[in-house]
Protein backbone atom coordinates (compact mmCIF):
# COMPACT_ATOMS: atom_id res chain seq x y z
CA UNK A 1 0.00 0.00 0.00
CA UNK A 2 1.37 3.61 -0.56
CA UNK A 3 1.91 5.82 1.69
CA UNK A 4 0.73 9.29 0.61
CA UNK A 5 3.06 11.98 2.77
CA UNK A 6 3.61 15.09 0.09
CA UNK A 7 0.25 16.91 1.11
CA UNK A 8 1.77 20.27 0.94
CA UNK A 9 2.56 19.36 -2.45
CA UNK A 10 -0.92 18.27 -3.43
CA UNK A 11 -3.70 16.63 -1.94
CA UNK A 12 -5.93 13.89 -3.16
CA UNK A 13 -9.66 14.95 -3.73
CA UNK A 14 -12.13 14.40 -1.06
CA UNK A 15 -15.39 12.16 -1.96
CA UNK A 16 -17.77 15.34 -1.63
CA UNK A 17 -15.12 17.50 -3.77
CA UNK A 18 -15.18 14.99 -6.40
CA UNK A 19 -19.26 14.19 -6.24
CA UNK A 20 -19.68 18.20 -6.22
CA UNK A 21 -17.45 18.56 -9.58
CA UNK A 22 -19.35 15.65 -11.22
CA UNK A 23 -22.22 16.69 -10.61
CA UNK A 24 -21.22 19.83 -11.68
CA UNK A 25 -19.54 18.67 -14.89
CA UNK A 26 -23.40 16.70 -15.76
CA UNK A 27 -25.67 18.93 -14.50
CA UNK A 28 -24.29 23.09 -14.40
CA UNK A 29 -22.85 22.77 -17.77
CA UNK A 30 -23.80 26.67 -18.56
CA UNK A 31 -21.52 29.62 -19.40
CA UNK A 32 -23.18 32.05 -16.46
CA UNK A 33 -22.59 34.71 -18.82
CA UNK A 34 -25.50 33.53 -20.84
CA UNK A 35 -28.98 34.71 -19.98
CA UNK A 36 -31.45 31.62 -20.35
CA UNK A 37 -31.80 29.33 -18.15
CA UNK A 38 -29.03 27.10 -17.96
CA UNK A 39 -26.96 29.89 -18.07
CA UNK A 40 -28.20 31.25 -15.36
CA UNK A 41 -28.19 28.12 -13.25
CA UNK A 42 -24.34 28.08 -13.30
CA UNK A 43 -24.19 31.75 -12.38
CA UNK A 44 -26.15 31.09 -9.49
CA UNK A 45 -24.10 28.12 -8.42
CA UNK A 46 -21.16 30.18 -9.09
CA UNK A 47 -22.26 33.37 -6.76
CA UNK A 48 -23.26 30.41 -3.88
CA UNK A 49 -19.76 29.24 -4.57
CA UNK A 50 -18.35 32.70 -3.95
CA UNK A 51 -20.65 33.76 -0.66
CA UNK A 52 -19.12 30.06 0.44
CA UNK A 53 -15.81 31.34 -0.09
CA UNK A 54 -16.62 35.24 1.47
CA UNK A 55 -18.00 33.50 4.42
CA UNK A 56 -15.25 31.07 5.66
CA UNK A 57 -13.04 34.07 5.33
CA UNK A 58 -15.13 36.45 6.86
CA UNK A 59 -15.28 39.11 3.81
CA UNK A 60 -17.85 40.39 1.12
CA UNK A 61 -18.64 38.14 -1.38
CA UNK A 62 -17.72 40.90 -3.71
CA UNK A 63 -14.24 41.00 -2.55
CA UNK A 64 -13.65 37.47 -4.20
CA UNK A 65 -11.79 36.86 -7.36
CA UNK A 66 -11.97 33.23 -8.46
CA UNK A 67 -8.30 32.64 -10.20
CA UNK A 68 -6.39 29.87 -11.71
CA UNK A 69 -5.01 28.95 -8.44
CA UNK A 70 -2.63 29.86 -5.76
CA UNK A 71 0.28 31.05 -8.32
CA UNK A 72 -1.69 33.31 -10.67
CA UNK A 73 -3.58 34.77 -7.22
CA UNK A 74 -0.08 35.60 -5.67
CA UNK A 75 0.61 37.19 -9.42
CA UNK A 76 -2.30 39.69 -9.36
CA UNK A 77 -2.38 40.58 -5.73
CA UNK A 78 1.41 41.89 -6.12
CA UNK A 79 1.07 43.46 -9.44
CA UNK A 80 -1.86 45.13 -8.52
CA UNK A 81 -0.16 46.90 -5.05
CA UNK A 82 2.67 47.60 -7.12
CA UNK A 83 0.54 49.47 -9.82
CA UNK A 84 -1.61 51.18 -7.11
CA UNK A 85 1.90 52.02 -5.41
CA UNK A 86 3.38 53.15 -8.22
CA UNK A 87 0.97 55.92 -9.08
CA UNK A 88 1.51 57.52 -5.90
CA UNK A 89 5.39 57.23 -6.39
CA UNK A 90 5.50 54.28 -3.52
CA UNK A 91 7.90 51.34 -5.09
CA UNK A 92 9.18 49.78 -2.15
CA UNK A 93 7.85 46.41 -1.21
CA UNK A 94 8.99 43.96 2.06
CA UNK A 95 8.83 40.35 1.52
CA UNK A 96 10.28 37.27 3.14
CA UNK A 97 13.76 35.43 1.97
CA UNK A 98 11.17 31.99 1.89
CA UNK A 99 8.00 33.04 0.26
CA UNK A 100 6.97 30.48 -2.33
CA UNK A 101 8.49 31.03 -6.07
CA UNK A 102 5.11 32.38 -7.30
CA UNK A 103 5.63 35.44 -4.96
CA UNK A 104 9.60 35.51 -5.45
CA UNK A 105 9.76 35.63 -8.68
CA UNK A 106 6.75 38.36 -9.49
CA UNK A 107 9.00 40.53 -7.03
CA UNK A 108 11.85 39.45 -9.25
CA UNK A 109 10.39 40.90 -12.04
CA UNK A 110 9.28 43.82 -10.06
CA UNK A 111 12.70 44.64 -8.74
CA UNK A 112 14.07 44.56 -12.46
CA UNK A 113 11.06 47.48 -14.15
CA UNK A 114 12.54 49.68 -10.78
CA UNK A 115 10.55 49.01 -7.47
CA UNK A 116 12.85 47.70 -4.56
CA UNK A 117 12.20 44.63 -3.28
CA UNK A 118 13.36 44.39 0.43
CA UNK A 119 12.95 40.56 1.86
CA UNK A 120 13.40 40.34 5.82
CA UNK A 121 15.59 37.76 7.05
CA UNK A 122 13.76 34.70 8.41
CA UNK A 123 16.12 33.47 11.51
CA UNK A 124 16.96 29.86 12.23
CA UNK A 125 13.13 29.05 13.16
CA UNK A 126 11.99 30.32 9.85
CA UNK A 127 9.54 32.71 10.87
CA UNK A 128 9.65 36.79 11.15
CA UNK A 129 8.30 39.08 13.97
CA UNK A 130 5.70 42.22 13.23
CA UNK A 131 8.50 44.05 14.87
CA UNK A 132 10.83 43.72 11.76
CA UNK A 133 7.53 44.70 9.17
CA UNK A 134 7.09 48.09 11.45
CA UNK A 135 11.19 49.17 11.34
CA UNK A 136 11.15 48.40 7.77
CA UNK A 137 8.32 50.44 6.68
CA UNK A 138 8.68 53.34 4.75
CA UNK A 139 7.68 56.28 3.29
CA UNK A 140 7.64 54.72 0.19
CA UNK A 141 6.37 51.05 0.93
CA UNK A 142 3.30 50.10 -1.03
CA UNK A 143 3.17 46.04 -0.07
CA UNK A 144 3.80 43.86 2.31
CA UNK A 145 3.78 40.37 1.40
CA UNK A 146 4.17 37.43 4.00
CA UNK A 147 3.28 33.96 3.78
CA UNK A 148 0.35 32.78 6.00
CA UNK A 149 2.33 29.50 7.05
CA UNK A 150 5.75 27.93 5.02
CA UNK A 151 4.90 24.81 2.77
CA UNK A 152 8.49 23.81 3.09
CA UNK A 153 9.15 23.95 6.98
CA UNK A 154 5.58 24.55 7.77
CA UNK A 155 6.34 27.54 10.01
CA UNK A 156 3.55 29.38 10.98
CA UNK A 157 3.76 33.49 10.80
CA UNK A 158 2.30 35.82 13.14
CA UNK A 159 -0.26 37.22 10.02
CA UNK A 160 -2.73 39.12 13.26
CA UNK A 161 -0.02 40.87 14.32
CA UNK A 162 1.64 42.35 11.31
CA UNK A 163 -1.35 42.81 9.71
CA UNK A 164 -2.11 45.07 12.58
CA UNK A 165 1.16 47.32 12.55
CA UNK A 166 0.06 47.10 8.31
CA UNK A 167 -3.04 48.79 8.96
CA UNK A 168 -1.29 51.39 11.74
CA UNK A 169 0.65 52.32 9.21
CA UNK A 170 -1.73 52.24 6.16
CA UNK A 171 0.69 49.74 3.83
CA UNK A 172 -0.88 47.69 2.00
CA UNK A 173 -1.15 43.51 3.54
CA UNK A 174 -1.26 41.01 1.29
CA UNK A 175 -0.86 37.02 2.34
CA UNK A 176 -0.02 34.00 0.82
CA UNK A 177 -2.20 31.48 2.73
CA UNK A 178 -2.32 28.86 0.16
CA UNK A 179 -0.85 26.77 3.08
CA UNK A 180 -3.30 27.64 5.50
CA UNK A 181 -6.63 27.68 4.43
CA UNK A 182 -8.56 25.12 5.54
CA UNK A 183 -6.07 24.09 7.79
CA UNK A 184 -5.99 27.06 10.01
CA UNK A 185 -8.95 29.56 11.47
CA UNK A 186 -8.50 32.80 9.19
CA UNK A 187 -10.48 35.68 9.70
CA UNK A 188 -9.12 38.86 7.01
CA UNK A 189 -11.10 41.03 9.32
CA UNK A 190 -9.84 40.21 12.85
CA UNK A 191 -6.39 39.89 11.46
CA UNK A 192 -6.40 43.07 9.29
CA UNK A 193 -5.54 41.28 5.78
CA UNK A 194 -5.82 43.53 2.76
CA UNK A 195 -5.44 40.71 -0.18
CA UNK A 196 -5.25 36.63 0.35
CA UNK A 197 -4.38 33.92 -2.29
CA UNK A 198 -5.54 30.09 -1.95
CA UNK A 199 -5.63 27.47 -3.92
CA UNK A 200 -8.22 24.63 -3.81
CA UNK A 201 -5.93 21.32 -4.68
CA UNK A 202 -3.98 22.06 -0.99
CA UNK A 203 -6.46 21.20 1.11
CA UNK A 204 -8.60 18.43 -0.61
CA UNK A 205 -10.53 20.65 -3.45
CA UNK A 206 -9.50 20.30 -7.46
CA UNK A 207 -6.06 21.47 -9.04
CA UNK A 208 -6.25 24.57 -11.39
CA UNK A 209 -8.12 26.55 -9.26
CA UNK A 210 -7.96 29.16 -6.35
CA UNK A 211 -8.88 32.55 -5.55
CA UNK A 212 -7.93 35.91 -4.52
CA UNK A 213 -9.43 37.69 -1.59
CA UNK A 214 -8.99 41.83 -2.05
CA UNK A 215 -10.40 44.55 0.56
CA UNK A 216 -12.88 46.54 -1.34
CA UNK A 217 -10.90 49.72 -2.15
CA UNK A 218 -8.00 47.78 -3.26
CA UNK A 219 -7.80 48.13 -7.62
CA UNK A 220 -6.86 45.08 -9.07
CA UNK A 221 -5.06 44.52 -12.51
CA UNK A 222 -5.82 42.10 -15.10
CA UNK A 223 -3.32 39.53 -15.98
CA UNK A 224 -5.85 38.54 -18.70
CA UNK A 225 -7.86 40.66 -20.78
CA UNK A 226 -11.01 39.69 -22.12
CA UNK A 227 -14.46 39.14 -20.93
CA UNK A 228 -16.15 41.07 -18.01
CA UNK A 229 -16.40 37.88 -15.55
CA UNK A 230 -15.06 38.19 -12.21
CA UNK A 231 -16.08 42.03 -11.92
CA UNK A 232 -13.70 42.58 -14.82
CA UNK A 233 -10.67 41.73 -13.56
CA UNK A 234 -10.31 38.40 -14.27
CA UNK A 235 -11.05 37.33 -18.08
CA UNK A 236 -12.20 34.03 -19.03
CA UNK A 237 -15.44 31.84 -18.91
CA UNK A 238 -15.14 30.63 -15.21
CA UNK A 239 -14.54 26.84 -14.50
CA UNK A 240 -17.42 26.19 -12.52
CA UNK A 241 -16.57 22.93 -11.59
CA UNK A 242 -13.44 23.84 -10.12
CA UNK A 243 -15.38 26.79 -8.36
CA UNK A 244 -18.06 24.82 -6.90
CA UNK A 245 -15.70 21.79 -5.98
CA UNK A 246 -13.17 24.04 -3.84
CA UNK A 247 -16.25 25.58 -2.00
CA UNK A 248 -17.35 22.60 -1.17
CA UNK A 249 -13.74 20.96 -0.48
CA UNK A 250 -13.35 24.69 1.49
CA UNK A 251 -16.50 24.60 3.63
CA UNK A 252 -15.07 21.15 4.67
CA UNK A 253 -12.12 21.52 5.43
CA UNK A 254 -12.92 24.40 7.87
CA UNK A 255 -15.57 22.42 9.54
CA UNK A 256 -12.86 19.67 10.47
CA UNK A 257 -9.92 22.07 11.49
CA UNK A 258 -10.09 21.41 15.07
CA UNK A 259 -10.49 18.00 14.67
CA UNK A 260 -7.79 17.77 12.46
CA UNK A 261 -5.61 19.88 13.54
CA UNK A 262 -6.26 17.56 16.64
CA UNK A 263 -5.08 13.97 14.88
CA UNK A 264 -2.67 15.62 12.18
CA UNK A 265 -0.41 17.14 14.52
CA UNK A 266 -0.33 13.67 17.05
CA UNK A 267 1.06 11.96 14.11
CA UNK A 268 3.22 14.70 12.93
CA UNK A 269 4.45 14.91 16.56
CA UNK A 270 4.86 11.21 16.64
CA UNK A 271 7.31 11.27 13.72
CA UNK A 272 9.20 14.35 14.54
CA UNK A 273 10.06 12.42 18.11
CA UNK A 274 11.17 9.23 16.03
CA UNK A 275 13.25 10.82 13.21
CA UNK A 276 14.91 12.99 15.84
CA UNK A 277 16.60 9.97 17.03
CA UNK A 278 18.37 9.86 14.15
CA UNK A 279 22.09 10.88 14.76
CA UNK A 280 23.23 14.15 13.03
CA UNK A 281 19.62 15.38 11.92
CA UNK A 282 17.64 18.30 12.29
CA UNK A 283 14.34 19.37 12.06
CA UNK A 284 13.56 22.56 10.08
CA UNK A 285 11.31 25.30 10.98
CA UNK A 286 9.28 26.28 14.24
CA UNK A 287 8.51 23.21 16.99
CA UNK A 288 5.54 24.79 18.51
CA UNK A 289 4.15 27.15 15.67
CA UNK A 290 4.07 24.77 12.97
CA UNK A 291 1.37 23.40 10.26
CA UNK A 292 -0.29 20.17 12.04
CA UNK A 293 0.96 18.12 9.48
CA UNK A 294 4.54 19.35 8.48
CA UNK A 295 7.51 17.25 8.92
CA UNK A 296 10.62 18.70 7.44
CA UNK A 297 14.09 17.75 8.33
CA UNK A 298 18.06 17.54 7.56
CA UNK A 299 20.43 14.94 7.62
CA UNK A 300 24.08 14.68 7.51
CA UNK A 301 26.08 13.27 4.40
CA UNK A 302 23.15 12.26 2.73
CA UNK A 303 21.63 13.63 -1.16
CA UNK A 304 17.88 14.22 -0.12
CA UNK A 305 16.95 12.86 -4.30
CA UNK A 306 18.70 9.52 -3.24
CA UNK A 307 16.74 9.24 0.05
CA UNK A 308 13.19 9.93 -2.21
CA UNK A 309 13.54 7.48 -4.50
CA UNK A 310 14.27 4.95 -1.88
CA UNK A 311 11.46 6.10 0.16
CA UNK A 312 9.37 5.60 -2.79
CA UNK A 313 10.41 2.30 -3.50
CA UNK A 314 9.48 1.42 0.28
CA UNK A 315 5.78 2.95 -1.24
CA UNK A 316 6.48 5.79 0.55
CA UNK A 317 5.76 9.53 -1.19
CA UNK A 318 6.95 12.22 0.25
CA UNK A 319 9.44 15.18 -0.82
CA UNK A 320 12.95 17.25 -0.70
CA UNK A 321 10.97 20.34 0.05
CA UNK A 322 9.32 22.34 -2.63
CA UNK A 323 7.77 20.06 -5.41
CA UNK A 324 8.35 23.19 -7.16
CA UNK A 325 11.96 23.25 -6.97
CA UNK A 326 12.82 19.41 -7.49
CA UNK A 327 14.44 18.87 -10.63
CA UNK A 328 16.73 21.15 -10.12
CA UNK A 329 20.05 21.18 -8.43
CA UNK A 330 20.10 24.19 -6.10
CA UNK A 331 19.04 23.61 -2.37
CA UNK A 332 16.29 25.00 -1.52
CA UNK A 333 15.87 28.55 -0.85
CA UNK A 334 13.59 27.99 1.91
CA UNK A 335 16.53 25.88 3.89
CA UNK A 336 19.04 28.55 2.68
CA UNK A 337 17.15 31.11 4.22
CA UNK A 338 16.82 29.76 7.69
CA UNK A 339 21.01 29.23 7.56
CA UNK A 340 21.07 25.55 6.79
CA UNK A 341 24.76 25.26 4.69
CA UNK A 342 24.42 24.12 1.01
CA UNK A 343 25.72 20.68 2.27
CA UNK A 344 23.05 20.09 5.00
CA UNK A 345 20.19 21.98 2.49
CA UNK A 346 21.14 18.93 -0.01
CA UNK A 347 20.10 16.16 2.63
CA UNK A 348 16.45 17.26 3.22
CA UNK A 349 13.10 15.27 3.54
CA UNK A 350 9.61 16.80 3.85
CA UNK A 351 6.76 14.50 5.02
CA UNK A 352 3.25 16.24 4.81
CA UNK A 353 0.53 14.73 6.23
CA UNK A 354 -3.43 14.71 6.24
CA UNK A 355 -6.42 13.81 8.20
CA UNK A 356 -6.52 10.43 6.21
CA UNK A 357 -2.82 9.29 7.19
CA UNK A 358 -2.69 6.55 9.61
CA UNK A 359 -1.02 6.02 13.02
CA UNK A 360 0.41 2.25 11.16
CA UNK A 361 1.58 4.61 8.14
CA UNK A 362 3.66 6.85 10.68
CA UNK A 363 4.87 3.69 11.90
CA UNK A 364 6.23 2.50 8.46
CA UNK A 365 7.61 5.85 8.14
CA UNK A 366 9.47 5.33 10.93
CA UNK A 367 11.10 2.17 9.89
CA UNK A 368 11.75 2.92 6.74
CA UNK A 369 13.44 6.42 7.37
CA UNK A 370 16.49 5.05 9.70
CA UNK A 371 17.04 2.18 7.50
CA UNK A 372 17.11 4.29 4.36
CA UNK A 373 18.95 6.99 5.97
CA UNK A 374 21.65 4.83 7.19
CA UNK A 375 22.19 2.64 4.28
CA UNK A 376 22.87 5.80 1.63
CA UNK A 377 25.39 7.31 4.25
CA UNK A 378 27.14 3.88 4.22
CA UNK A 379 27.50 4.37 0.55
CA UNK A 380 28.71 8.30 0.86
CA UNK A 381 32.17 9.54 -0.08
CA UNK A 382 31.04 12.73 2.31
CA UNK A 383 30.13 10.23 5.36
CA UNK A 384 33.02 8.69 5.50
CA UNK A 385 35.03 11.60 5.53
CA UNK A 386 32.89 12.95 7.89
CA UNK A 387 32.84 9.87 10.15
CA UNK A 388 37.12 10.21 9.99
CA UNK A 389 37.19 13.78 10.89
CA UNK A 390 38.29 14.72 7.37
CA UNK A 391 35.44 16.92 7.66
CA UNK A 392 33.72 18.55 10.72
CA UNK A 393 30.15 17.55 11.35
CA UNK A 394 27.38 20.41 11.00
CA UNK A 395 24.33 18.85 12.71
C1 LIG B 1 1.14 25.35 -3.69
C2 LIG B 1 1.50 26.74 -3.29
C3 LIG B 1 1.34 27.82 -4.19
C4 LIG B 1 0.90 27.62 -5.63
O1 LIG B 1 -0.43 27.28 -5.73
P1 LIG B 1 -0.95 26.68 -7.14
O2 LIG B 1 -2.42 26.59 -6.97
O3 LIG B 1 -0.30 25.32 -7.26
O4 LIG B 1 -0.55 27.62 -8.19
C5 LIG B 1 1.64 29.08 -3.75
N1 LIG B 1 2.07 29.30 -2.50
C6 LIG B 1 2.24 28.29 -1.61
C7 LIG B 1 2.70 28.60 -0.23
C8 LIG B 1 1.97 26.98 -1.98
O5 LIG B 1 2.15 26.00 -1.11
Amino acid sequence: MTIYADNAATTKMSPAAIKTMTYAMEEVYGNPSSLHTVGQKANEALQNARATCARLLNCDPKEIYFTSGGSEADNQAIRSAALMGAKKGKKHIISTAFEHHAVLHTLKKLDQEGFEVQLLDVGPLGTITAQQVADAIREDTCLVTIMYANNEIGSILPIAQIGAVCKEKGVLFHTDAVQAAGHLHIDVQAEHIDMLSLSAHKFHGPKGVGLLYARRGVILTSLIEGGAQERGKRAGTENVPGIMSMATAFEEACAHIDENTKKVSALRDKLIAGLSKIPHSALNGDPVNRLPGNVSFCFEGIEGESLLLLLDEKGICASSGSACTSGSLDPSHVLLAIGRAHEVAHGSLRLSLCEWNTEEEIDRILEAVPEVVARLRDMSPVWQELLSGRRQFIL
